[in-house]
């Protein structure tokens, strides 16, 4: 069932502002969540101020991303974040580690960069080798660099209702939703997987918008009927086609930011598309939708990051 369908209960309500982005609709009905519109207005944005902020203190905001190893699919995401950068008007710094780097030296690499007057922000791509222990590195971030919004301060913040930096996917799944004017309060929202990076954050900024919030992970007995009953669906699994599109309460706003490769080689989401398409009123594509806002949202920290830093905000 369609958006502006009169007969769809489910649908989550638009709110009075006007969608900034023209919808376009899927073949099934859904409006499509245009994720990479949206992050290229926020980039847009951000580069403005990121210009601001040069004119005024004589230096780019900087961003410090460190890879240690070179997991593909990291060295992937590294790069696209690096450019993304660039293209903003941020520095990056390159920090790339072999696998076999010693914690003790990662660690006095944080340090070295919390201690950086040029940099703003610092990003440690995950996953880190297995004989690191991450959370140790995680919580050397200096909060106010912590761009990425893993650090138990930044996390505690958000649960507290006072967010600073916030973990980008689950803030770009709400900045995508104010641009298409959905409206989260008092809705039935459900987020499939619960990790820290996802799913739990997720569930605290849907919390925060007022949503009714279900989180469902392994130990979740009925998954189905805690998805049939979302209005706003998030899933964070990772597993190709977990969630079928029958399952989809109708006129619902999917939100998929599992990304999985087919053995075709292809990059598809959580959720079954087409036939999640025939049943929502907005859906996210995969790709094209979180992957983009995501980048996008850390490129936002990054600057809101340096204008903290500066006590401009
Ligand atoms: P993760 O750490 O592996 O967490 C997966 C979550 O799914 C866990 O909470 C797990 O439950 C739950 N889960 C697994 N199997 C389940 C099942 N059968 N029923 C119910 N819940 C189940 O993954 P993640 O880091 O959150 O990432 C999830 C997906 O999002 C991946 O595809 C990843 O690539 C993608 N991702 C995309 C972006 C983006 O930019 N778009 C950013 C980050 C991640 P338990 O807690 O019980 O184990």
């Amino acid at each position: 069932m369609s958006a502006s369908s009169a007969a769809a209960p489910a649908a989550p309500a638009a709110s009075a502002a006007p969608a900034a982005v023209a919808p376009v609709r899927t073949a099934g009905g859904a409006i499509l969540l245009d994720g990479k519109a949206v992050a290229a207005r926020v980039r847009a944005q951000v580069a403005a101020q990121a210009a601001a902020f040069s004119a005024r203190y004589g230096r780019k905001p900087g961003l410090a991303v460190v890879q240690v190893g070179n997991d593909p699919a990291s060295s992937v995401y590294v790069r696209n974040k690096r450019r993304a950068s660039l293209e903003a008007g941020i520095e990056s710094f390159a920090h790339d580690l072999p696998a076999d780097t010693a914690p003790a030296q990662i660690l006095a690499l944080i340090g070295r960069l919390n201690a950086d007057e040029r940099v703003d922000g610092i990003l440690v791509q995950l996953p880190l080798p297995v004989a690191t222990d991450t959370n140790s590195v995680m919580d050397s971030v200096d909060p106010a660099k912590d761009v990425d919004g893993f650090h138990p301060l930044n996390t505690g913040l958000l649960a507290q209702k006072r967010p600073r930096l916030r973990p980008c996917t689950p803030w770009g799944v709400i900045r995508l939703a104010q641009e298409y004017g959905i409206a989260l309060t008092g809705r039935t929202a459900t987020v499939v997987g619960a990790s820290n990076i996802v799913g739990r954050p997720m569930a605290q900024e849907l919390l925060l918008a007022r949503a009714t919030v279900t989180v469902c992970h392994t130990g979740t007995r009925d998954l189905r009927a805690e998805v049939e009953r979302a209005e706003v669906l998030v899933a964070a699994v990772g597993r190709a086609g977990f969630i079928p599109g029958e399952w989809i309460r109708p006129g619902a706003a999917v939100f998929d930011v599992g990304i999985n490769r087919t053995a075709a080689g292809n990059l598809v989401g959580d959720v079954v598309f087409d036939t999640a398409a025939a049943r929502a009123g907005w859906i996210t594509p995969v790709p094209g939708g979180l992957g983009p806002m995501t980048i996008a949202m850390l490129l936002a920290n990054t600057v809101e990051a340096a204008q903290r830093r500066k006590g401009l905000v």
